[in-house]
């Protein structure tokens, strides 16, 4: 498994695929890329994380990486970075795609820009996932193929913040950071690095997807 490791929070990720049995490592070339049986775009600032896949060349190979469906799970920032559409973007900001998804950058607004919500997620079973929002982005709107697996309330509407498309995964929250209140005792909740690692990506590693 491979973590992005050109900027946000590489090392949360790293531990929780380590911590559902996945060999993790970092990648920042795209020999590191190629060697990978799936990759996780982690949170941190998506337009630094554009420009530095750029000056890394890596941009390309991410693009070809996710259309040819390597399966790829991105968390907030990441989640940014896999959109085909940004709403709110830096100008002209560009993204890796392979999500038929828009999603509206920092959309939950400044005065919520941290917050943490249950966000029911069926797919998972159990009760939902206590998500730590930062700045989190929202999906605006997901093509037909997109199968939506959790909603939040927020300004009286529903909201999309966990989306998959095929081999691609993505959450507008961090589940690699644990809310606060849940370092403790009940440790966190790696129930959507499970369902990335034991599902999209061992699926496909054994071809039958
Ligand atoms: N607001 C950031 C962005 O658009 C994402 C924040 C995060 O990853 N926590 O890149």
């Amino acid at each position: 498994m491979g973590v992005l490791a050109l900027q946000g929070d590489v090392r949360e990720h790293l531990r929780a695929l380590e911590r559902v049995g996945a060999r993790a490592r970092l990648v920042r070339r795209p020999a590191e890329l190629a060697a990978c049986d799936g990759l996780v775009l982690p949170g941190g600032e998506s337009t630094t994380m554009v420009h530095l896949a750029r000056r890394f060349a890596m941009l390309e190979p991410l693009r070809e990486a996710v259309r040819d469906g390597l399966p790829t799970f991105g968390t907030c920032a990441g989640m940014v970075l896999l959109a085909d559409r940004l709403l709110d973007g830096t100008a002209g900001q560009e993204t890796v795609g392979g999500l038929d998804v828009t999603v509206r950058r920092n959309a939950f607004g400044r005065q919520v820009d941290s917050f943490e919500g249950e966000v029911d997620v069926p797919v998972l079973g159990g009760s939902g996932f206590a998500a730590v929002f930062i700045r989190a982005p929202w999906v605006e709107d997901a093509g037909a193929d997109v199968e939506v697996l959790g909603r939040v309330e927020a300004g009286g509407a529903s909201r999309i913040v966990a989306v998959r498309q095929g081999a691609v995964l993505a959450t507008s929250f961090h589940p690699e950071v644990a809310p606060r209140g849940r370092t403790g005792g009940e440790g966190p909740d790696d129930r959507l690095h499970r369902l990335f690692v034991d599902e999209l990506v061992t699926t496909d590693v054994k071809g039958n997807r």
